[in-house]
């Protein structure tokens, strides 16, 4: 089967991203084409989308410029997966206490824009991510931390009692750059394991 996904290449690590969804289909044994997103029409055509890190007021600005901001909402509304990371995280998210940030209100949460500290701040981690056997190597830079979480969302991953990973439906938001590691394992938690839904719906096939 072939997998379209979507990268959204206003800044950041479209081609690791490009790379990661690559490598998680391919543990499937599918194909991932993979188109980049700079404007409006590009988005429907993608079964899956990835949101990188960068600068959240600039992706905010740019997707809104472009119209790129109302498809990713009906891609979410049509239920089909997202992987948001670190500023893409905070553009979905529901509140970035930034009015510089138009967040797209998808995922139930407020984050703090970066809360871990300025760039030297940047770490690496072993993080415990729900659904995943071993530690997963978490890379931060400038990360928001998440605030306030909904009652709709569950928190895969924690990292000093802060949630840093997150699932609200079909969109699976994370602090860290999962992108960034040869690991892909976070790519297919979003986009493979499917969402909520479709596990209670396959388990109920069972
Ligand atoms: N500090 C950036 C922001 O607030 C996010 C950093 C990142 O994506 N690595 O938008």
């Amino acid at each position: 089967m072939t997998l379209t996904a979507g990268v959204l290449a206003v800044q950041g690590d479209v081609s690791e991203h490009a790379d990661a969804i690559r490598r998680a289909a391919a543990t499937h044994g599918e194909e991932a084409v993979v188109h980049e997103i700079r404007h409006a029409g590009t988005v429907p055509d993608c079964d899956v989308l990835l949101m990188p890190g960068g600068e959240s007021t600039t992706i905010s600005k740019t997707i809104a410029e472009e119209g790129i901001d109302d498809e990713i909402v009906g891609h979410v509304d049509a239920g089909k997966p997202v992987l948001a990371t670190c500023a893409g995280l905070i553009v979905v998210s529901r509140d970035a206490g930034d009015e510089r940030v138009a967040t797209l209100d998808l995922v139930d949460v407020t984050v703090e824009r970066n809360a871990f500290g300025r760039q030297r701040d940047s770490f690496q981690a072993p993080l415990d991510v729900a659904g995943l056997d071993s530690p997963f190597p978490a890379v931060f830079i400038r990360a928001p931390v998440i605030d306030a979480v909904g009652d709709e969302v569950d928190v895969l991953a924690t990292w000093n009692g802060r949630p840093v990973a997150v699932r609200d439906g079909p969109v699976v938001g994370t602090a860290f750059h999962p992108e960034l590691t040869e690991d892909s394992r976070v790519h297919d938690l979003a986009f493979f394991e499917g969402t909520p839904a479709e596990r209670d719906t396959a388990a109920a096939d069972d």
